[in-house]
C-alpha cells in the first residue's frame, strides 16, 4: 500500500474544513488542513457569520438607547452617540478569539495548518505553497466567494461600491446606503447601517424579499423592515453603476422592462448571492468536473466521482450555510475513518439574525403543497405570547406545517425576537418524526417566547389557548 503523509487532508479551514479536520484527528487519523488565508475559520469567522453578527449585536444596542427602547424601560443615558470606531473594534475582537480559538483546536488535536492554498496534482497529492503533500483521502471543502455583478464594480478599499466583506468595516455610517439583493445578506447588513443611521434601499429583483423561505414570513418580513424605514424596490433590477469621488449612480430598470431611473447613493452593498471556490484547486489534474452551478456533486457519504477524493460544505449543493458545512465535516470524518455519517439535508433549519428574527426549518407551504402534501397550518402571533409582550417585542408569527393525514410536521416557520433560538426545537422534533400532537402535548417553559410554537402546534388542531 502506497504511503502517505496523512490519512486525510481538507483543503479550506472553514465551518466545514476545521470541524472535519478536528473530528478526523479526534478518530485517531493523521490530518491536516491547507488553508491560504491568514487566520483559520473560513468565510463565517473571518468575514461572514461572526463579524456580521458582532455588528447585529452593537447596532441593536445603540438604537435600543438611541431609539427610547431603554429609556422605556427606565434606562436613562443621556445623549447617546455612535462610537463607530469602537464598534468595528469589538467586531475585530469577536473575529481574532473565534479565528485563534480555531487554532488553539488545532493543537489540542494535533491538527497540522499546512499554510498555502492547495492544489491538486494528482488525487492523492496536492501542492501547498511549493510544498508536495500526500493523503490517502483529501476533503474540498474550498467554500465560497461573493457573486460578482457585471457592471457594478466592488472596490472595498474605496467603500462606494462594497460587498459584504466591505460592507463590514465602512469607515462612516452613508447617508444612503443602496443594498443590491433582498436576500439574507441584504437585510441583515442592510439592518445594521439603517439602525446606526443610514437611509437604505433595497434593490430586488423578485417581486418578494428573502427567497426559499415560507410566502406569509417573506410577505410578513417586508412589511416589518418597511416599518422599521428600510425602502424597497422590488421586481427592479440594477443596469450600471457610474462611480465619481465618494457617490455612485446607479441605474435601476424594472425587471419587467419598462422606464430607467437613476439612484444615487454613498455607498452601494452588492449582495446577489455567492458561489463555489473551486478557481485554482487544479480539478482538472483529477478529472474532476463541476456541475452547471460550478458545484462539486457528491453522493450522500460526501464522495465526489473520484476514489479518495471527498467534498463539503458550500462548494457542494445545498444551502450556504455554516451549520450545514459543520454537520457535513463530522460526516464526512466518520466516513472515511470506516463508520456511518450521515446528514439529513430535510431537517436544516436557517435564520435570519435581523430584529425580529425570522427563521425556518423543513418544507415551506408552498414547497409541501407542490410535493403533493394536503396541510393543515396552525398559526400563531407573538402578540398572543406573554413574554413577547412583557418585553415589547410582538412583531411576527410561528407557523407550523403539518401532512393533514398522518400529522407529521412538515416544516415550521417564524419570525420573532428570538426565532434562531426557538427554531431549535422545531428541527429535534422533526428530527424524531414529530407530529404536532406531540409539539402541543410537550410542557413548555412559562413564560417563553417558545411558547409560540407549543400553541401554533395546538393551532393545527384549531385549539390554541391565548388568541
Ligand atoms: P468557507 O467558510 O468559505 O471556508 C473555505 C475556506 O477555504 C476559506 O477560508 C478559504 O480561504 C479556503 N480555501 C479556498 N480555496 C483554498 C485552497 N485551494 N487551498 C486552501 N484553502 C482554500 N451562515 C450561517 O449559517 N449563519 C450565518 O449567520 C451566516 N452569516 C453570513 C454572513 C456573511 C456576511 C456571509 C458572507 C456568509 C454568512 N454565512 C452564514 C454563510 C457561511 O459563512 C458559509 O455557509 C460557511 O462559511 C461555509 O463554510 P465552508 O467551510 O464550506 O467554507
Ligand atoms: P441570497 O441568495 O440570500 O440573496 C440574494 C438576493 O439577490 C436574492 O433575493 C436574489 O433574487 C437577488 N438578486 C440576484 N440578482 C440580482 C440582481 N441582479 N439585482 C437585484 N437583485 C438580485 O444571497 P446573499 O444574501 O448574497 O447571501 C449569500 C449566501 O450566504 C446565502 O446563501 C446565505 O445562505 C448565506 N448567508 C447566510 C446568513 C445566515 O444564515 N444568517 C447570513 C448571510 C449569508
Amino acid at each position: 500500500m502506497a504511503d502517505y503523509d496523512y490519512d486525510v487532508l481538507i483543503i479550506g479551514s472553514g465551518p466545514g474544513g476545521y470541524v472535519a479536520a478536528i473530528r478526523a484527528a479526534q478518530l485517531g487519523l493523521k490530518t491536516a488542513c491547507a488553508e491560504g488565508r491568514a487566520t483559520l475559520g473560513g468565510t463565517c469567522l473571518n468575514v461572514g457569520c461572526i463579524p456580521s453578527k458582532a455588528l447585529l449585536h452593537g447596532s441593536e444596542l445603540y438604537e435600543d438607547a438611541a431609539g427610547g427602547t431603554l429609556a422605556k424601560f427606565g434606562v436613562k443615558t443621556g445623549k447617546v452617540e455612535l462610537d463607530l470606531p469602537a464598534l468595528l473594534g469589538e467586531k475585530d475582537v469577536a473575529v481574532k478569539d473565534l479565528t485563534g480559538g480555531i487554532e488553539y483546536l488545532f493543537k489540542k488535536n494535533k491538527v497540522t495548518w499546512l499554510k498555502g492554498y492547495a492544489t491538486f496534482k494528482d488525487a492523492h497529492t496536492v501542492d501547498v505553497a511549493g510544498q508536495s503533500v500526500t493523503a490517502k483521502n483529501i476533503v474540498i471543502a474550498t467554500g465560497s466567494s461573493v457573486t460578482p455583478l457585471p457592471g457594478v464594480e466592488v472596490d472595498n478599499d474605496k467603500s462606494v461600491i462594497v460587498d459584504s466583506t466591505g460592507a463590514l468595516q465602512l469607515p462612516a455610517v452613508p447617508k444612503h446606503l443602496v443594498v443590491i439583493g433582498g436576500g439574507v445578506i441584504g437585510l441583515e447588513l442592510g439592518s445594521v447601517w439603517r439602525r446606526l443611521g443610514a437611509k437604505v434601499t433595497v434593490v430586488e429583483f423578485l417581486d418578494q424579499v428573502l427567497p426559499g423561505m415560507d410566502g406569509d414570513v417573506r410577505k410578513e418580513a417586508q412589511k416589518l423592515f418597511a416599518k422599521q424605514g428600510i425602502e424597497f424596490k422590488l421586481g427592479t433590477k440594477v443596469t450600471a453603476a457610474a462611480v465619481k469621488g465618494k457617490k455612485a449612480t446607479l441605474t435601476l430598470e424594472p425587471a419587467a422592462g419598462g422606464a430607467a431611473e437613476t439612484v444615487e447613493a454613498d455607498c452601494v452593498l452588492v449582495a446577489i448571492g455567492r458561489r463555489p471556490n473551486t478557481e485554482g484547486l487544479g480539478l482538472e489534474a483529477i478529472g474532476l468536473e463541476l456541475n452547471k452551478r460550478g458545484q462539486i456533486e457528491t453522493d450522500g457519504s460526501f464522495r465526489t466521482r473520484i476514489d479518495g477524493v471527498w467534498a463539503i460544505g458550500d462548494v457542494i449543493p445545498g444551502p450556504m450555510l455554516a451549520h450545514k458545512a459543520e454537520d457535513e465535516g463530522i460526516a464526512v470524518a466518520e466516513n472515511i475513518a470506516g463508520g456511518v455519517g450521515i446528514v439529513n439535508h430535510a431537517v436544516i433549519p436557517s435564520v435570519v439574525y435581523t430584529m425580529p428574527e425570522i427563521a425556518g426549518v423543513g418544507l415551506t407551504e408552498e414547497a409541501a403543497k407542490d410535493a403533493g402534501h394536503t396541510v393543515k397550518v396552525g398559526k400563531f402571533p407573538m402578540v398572543g405570547n406573554s413574554r413577547a409582550k412583557t418585553n415589547r417585542n410582538t412583531d411576527g408569527f410561528v407557523k407550523v406545517i403539518a401532512d393533514a393525514g398522518t400529522d407529521r410536521v412538515l416544516g415550521v416557520w417564524m419570525i420573532a425576537s428570538v426565532a434562531g433560538t426557538m427554531i431549535a426545537e422545531a428541527a429535534l422534533g422533526m428530527e424524531f418524526g414529530a407530529t404536532s400532537e406531540d409539539i402541543a402535548y410537550t410542557c413548555h417553559a412559562h413564560p417563553t417566547h417558545s411558547e409560540a410554537v407549543k400553541e401554533a402546534a395546538m393551532a393545527v388542531l384549531g385549539k390554541p389557548i391565548h388568541i
